[in-house]
């Protein structure tokens, strides 16, 4: 049986990133990761739509969800936004900032992903691929390890970064609760978060692909939760894009709540001034079908829809709409009520609530408080950030912290 010093289940962004630490700081140690694709990083090939949203701006607790955003705080502290695009761009990616998403330049997420593949091989880093991990079991000085072909390698120390559950298709699974659970480290069950919505509304319903930028507020119970301003896009369902996902971070149980989403096509004007403004531009424009007022900020497909299902076949001249008709036009474009009847599954969502329960894990090392020698990073972990480069940040700093903290021990 092969002996190490440090061994890392999954070959992802923390996985990687915390190898690749580990024998920067430790050139002669004896390390290796273990991935179950014949790839390393698949699902960092598809991230930012395969353009990679590497990481934000600007990155805070403010952007992360679970029983505890506040971890990140001494993660980001020893590895920022500023050092994870140091490091890429001292290595030859170019990145660019899209309203403080940083993605990169070339548009191809595999810049990064060759960039990660190059520096492990340059500190010569054992890589096993094409192998899962099946049980994972503590003996006396370290963990065993059992592969699914029947090996086992030991190690003194283990990582578990065998991320979430999202994507399944890309070969994500639950062996991270699996394995921590194994080590009796409390986990909750992993559910989909950064996913779309399904919706029964008929009108926006099955108007597929259509992207507009509104004011989204989302409703528990008639009760007002939050407010995201950003881009979504029509779907056969219902609603995504990154606006809503992000506002899926605030819905917990569709069975239990009810749940709406008012969308404010009109960037946050309140009814009254909408109507306001509508009718003046009818007074004006009394020739001119009340479509062109919407035309400059609601994409086309939409605002037709919207208007001929209000309208209900009648002219729609400026001149011709009643009193009434444009209170209920400036209502439906300032506060499209879509009701929420259940969340997309794993096979959509770009992250996962739930995992290891982050009172399990020392911030400042990443390692178990209950038991010496085995660390966690990514995905894997009960906490998860907005759309907008805020995951990959968490998965490469507290990768690397894992790395930094092996090497030293
Ligand atoms: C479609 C999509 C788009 C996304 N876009 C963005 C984006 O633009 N920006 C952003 O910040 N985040 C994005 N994310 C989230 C981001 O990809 C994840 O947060 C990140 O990949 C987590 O890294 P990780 O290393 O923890 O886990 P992963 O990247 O999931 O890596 C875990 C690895 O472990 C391997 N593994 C699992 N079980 C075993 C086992 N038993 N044995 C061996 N190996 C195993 C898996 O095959 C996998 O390669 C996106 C996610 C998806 C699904």
């Amino acid at each position: 049986m092969n002996i190490y010093d440090f061994a890392v289940i999954g070959g992802g962004p923390a996985g990687m990133f915390a190898l690749l630490e580990y024998k920067r700081k430790k050139p002669h140690g004896n390390a290796v990761l273990i991935e179950k694709n014949g790839t390393l990083g698949r699902k960092l090939l598809a991230t930012g739509g395969g353009r990679c949203n590497l990481t934000n701006k600007i990155v805070s607790d403010a952007n992360y969800h679970g029983s505890n955003p506040k971890f990140v705080r001494n993660l980001f502290s020893r590895f920022s936004s500023e050092d994870l695009q140091s490091f890429f761009t001292e290595r030859g990616v170019s990145l660019q900032n899209e309203k403080g998403r940083i993605f990169t330049k070339s548009g191809k997420a595999s810049d990064i992903l060759n960039v990660l593949e190059r520096e492990l091989r340059t500190v010569s880093a054992e890589i096993i691929l094409g192998k899962r991990v099946d049980i994972v079991a503590k003996e006396k000085n370290g963990f065993r390890i059992d592969l699914e072909n029947g090996e086992s390698v030991f190690s003194k120390n283990l990582l578990i970064a065998s991320g979430g559950a999202s994507y399944p298709q890309l070969g994500s699974t639950e062996d991270s609760v699996k394995f921590a659970e194994i080590m009796k480290v409390k986990c909750s069950v992993m559910k989909p978060a950064l996913t779309g919505i399904n919706s029964d509304d008929r009108r926006l319903k099955g108007m597929r692909g259509v992207s507009f930028r509104a004011v989204f507020i989302l409703l528990k119970n008639g009760k007002k939760v939050c407010r995201i301003e950003g881009d979504a896009i029509t779907t056969d369902y219902g609603l995504s894009g990154p606006a809503v996902m992000d506002i899926t971070n605030f819905i917990e149980d569709t069975h239990k709540d009810k749940y709406i989403i008012k969308v404010n096509f009109q960037h946050g004007t309140t009814c009254e001034d909408e109507y306001e403004k509508l009718t003046r531009f009818c007074e004006n424009n009394k020739k001119l079908s009340v479509k062109r007022y919407f035309e400059k900020s609601v994409p086309s497909r939409i605002s037709t829809a919207i208007i001929s299902g209000e309208l209900k076949g009648k002219n729609e001249k400026c001149g011709m709409i009643s009193r009434e008709d444009r209170k209920r036009l400036s209502m439906f474009f300032t506060g499209y009520e879509a009701a929420v009847t259940s969340l997309r599954g794993m096979e959509e969502a770009q992250a996962v609530k739930g995992g290891v329960d982050l009172a399990e894990v020392d911030p400042k090392t990443m390692q178990s408080v209950k038991v010496k020698g085995l660390y966690f990073a990514g995905d894997a972990l009960d906490i998860w950030g907005d759309c907008g480069g805020y995951n990959l940040q968490f998965a490469f700093s507290s990768g690397m912290i894992v790395g930094s903290s092996v090497a030293v021990e």
